[in-house]
């Protein structure tokens, strides 16, 4: 029996109640989703699908959190000692979290473990540390007899919807800066991998943080648009695909709720003939597959200069088919499966029809013969795609790219810049002035220069164009979540303003 098949038969089966206040609840209405481990295929747990009752709760429960201060009007060390004990959590829970989030999402237990949630930790302990430096810019006298000060304030109940790729990070990258910023939050994690999510949520609880602060509800587009378009909800941030994205902008503009969109990318991977090939090879192996390819920044469309494109060829594909595909739980594995067999129908569509257009396959393309279940798709490399063409332009969302040649540095950037996402983009090359002129060239949020993937807590994250708008990570982030309050005290004390004239009286 394979490990993760062990350990599925050892967590005992349950079905997991949302977080709403203090307490665990089911949903109103009882109705439920059940889970499938991705790499057995067989059932995980079973999750909750709330509804508009079960919502308005979250919220209604959220929104006396916020407005009886028990939070927002906690001192900002008060607030950063508990994110920081809620990171010891995670810390001395890391091995159970990490299990989870390979159960759940079929990801290889060395990325769950020493990727996702240390990282997670490192982002709850900077917005702890940054909760304690929200600035505004300068407060002084700015008209005569009247002190101008700048408050930065939370902006209420947020609701936070995340996707299903790295579940536990991205509870994390949202709900740390809307905490550490003083407000309160109603949690959505992805219908298919909310279990990390959930537990969260207990460790929150035993951090210390107030009950109603934190509110975590599971459920599918039902329960994403009761949230959006829920009144007293005053921000969404939401982490998914761009369709979704430009959905909830929509179902928000009722109520006209400030928005914050993570979205889709198809990141370009620019190889000029002066990189080191060796560390372009690595790094394109390792920045393609990552989370099989399940990445937002995942390299996904491969231009390479002409007259290097052979050596890199041979060199990509060698080093592709050494990926070790196969049961997440070994420490061996680089690929485990995708998340869903919905997902892996839809990768294997754009395979096929990218055959079809006339793109030719130099590694993979198939589900592997080897595994009897689980939702396995091969690592895939495609060339003499079109530009134009779907798999160059549409986000695929698994183990799929494409390489394709260009003449000069004027054409490389204008084919990478020739889509409608912008989230991230690399170049390898040796010319530092070269290196230079193309980053700023590039409309993405994130450009690397001879490495693709690294992110930290500190700097921003997040896309041009149809990537979306607004950062996570960073103190760009926790200005996300806050709005900007202008206080302005009259000083002299006098009845008659020099001003008044204008509208009452004479001068
Ligand atoms: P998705 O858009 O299908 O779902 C994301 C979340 O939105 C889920 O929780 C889902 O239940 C919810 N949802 C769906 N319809 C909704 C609606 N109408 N109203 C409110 N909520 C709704 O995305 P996914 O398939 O879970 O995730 C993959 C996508 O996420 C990819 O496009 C990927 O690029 C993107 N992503 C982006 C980033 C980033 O930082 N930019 C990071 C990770 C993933």
């Amino acid at each position: 029996m394979p490990r993760s098949a062990a350990l599925e038969k050892k967590s005992s089966f349950k079905t997991w109640k949302m977080l709403i206040g203090s307490k665990w609840v089911s949903s109103q209405h009882s109705k439920t989703r059940t889970l499938l481990n991705p790499a057995t295929g067989r059932v995980l747990a079973e999750v909750y699908e709330a509804d508009k009752t079960d919502v308005n709760l979250a919220v209604e429960n959220a929104k006396r959190a916020f407005e009886d201060g028990r939070w927002s009007k906690k001192s900002p060390g008060e607030r950063a000692l508990a994110l920081l004990r809620l990171a010891d959590k995670i810390e001395q829970n890391l091995k159970p979290l990490a299990t989870l989030e390979m159960q759940n999402v079929g990801k290889p237990i060395k990325l769950a473990q020493d990727g996702d949630i240390p990282f997670a930790v490192d982002n709850l302990r900077f917005f702890g540390a940054a909760a304690r430096f929200l600035e505004g810019r300068s407060s002084q006298e700015y008209a005569t007899g009247y002190a101008s000060v700048i408050q930065r304030e939370p902006v209420g109940v947020v609701g936070l919807i995340a996707p299903w790729n790295y579940p536990f990070m991205m509870a994390v990258w949202k709900a740390a800066p809307a905490l550490a910023a003083g407000n309160t939050v109603v949690l959505k994690p992805s219908e298919w991998t909310p279990l990390t999510t959930l537990e969260l949520g207990r460790l929150a609880l035993e951090a210390g943080i107030p009950e109603g602060v934190l509110n975590i509800v599971t459920g599918g587009e039902e329960t994403g648009v009761s949230l959006t378009q829920h009144p007293d909800v005053r921000m969404i941030s939401f982490t998914g695909d761009t369709e979704t994205g430009k959905k909830i902008m929509t179902q928000t503009a009722p109520t006209l709720k400030k928005c914050h969109m993570e979205l889709g990318g198809k990141a370009p991977f620019i190889v000029f003939e002066d990189a080191d090939l060796e560390a372009a090879v690595q790094g394109a192996v390792v920045g393609a597959f990552v989370n099989t390819g399940q990445d937002c920044t995942a390299a996904t469309r491969f231009y390479v200069q002409q007259p290097v494109l052979k050596k890199f060829l041979e060199a990509f594909v060698k080093k592709v088919s050494q990926i070790r595909v196969g049961d997440p739980s070994h420490l061996q594995t680089d690929m485990g499966p995708l998340v869903s067999e919905e997902q892996r129908q839809r990768v294997e569509g754009f395979v096929k029809r990218a055959l079809k257009e006339g793109a030719k396959a130099l590694f993979g393309g198939n589900r592997p013969r080897e595994f009897e279940s689980g939702f396995f798709f091969q690592p895939t490399v495609l060339a003499e795609a079109k530009q134009s063409s779907e798999i160059v332009q549409k986000e695929v969302f698994g183990p799929v790219v494409v390489v394709l040649p260009f003449k000069d540095e004027p054409q490389a950037i204008q084919l990478g810049n020739d889509v409608s996402y912008g989230l991230a983009a690399s170049l390898w090359t040796r010319d530092v002035q070269r290196a230079q002129r193309v980053s700023s060239a590039l409309q993405f949020g994130t450009v690397w220069i001879n490495d693709h993937l690294p992110l930290t807590s500190e700097m921003p994250h997040g896309g041009f164009k149809q990537s979306g708008f607004g950062k996570d990570l960073s103190l760009y982030a926790l200005e996300e979540y806050t709005q900007i309050k202008h206080v302005m005290t009259e000083t002299t004390g006098s009845v008659r303003k020099g001003w008044h004239y204008t509208v009452y009286g004479e001068p």
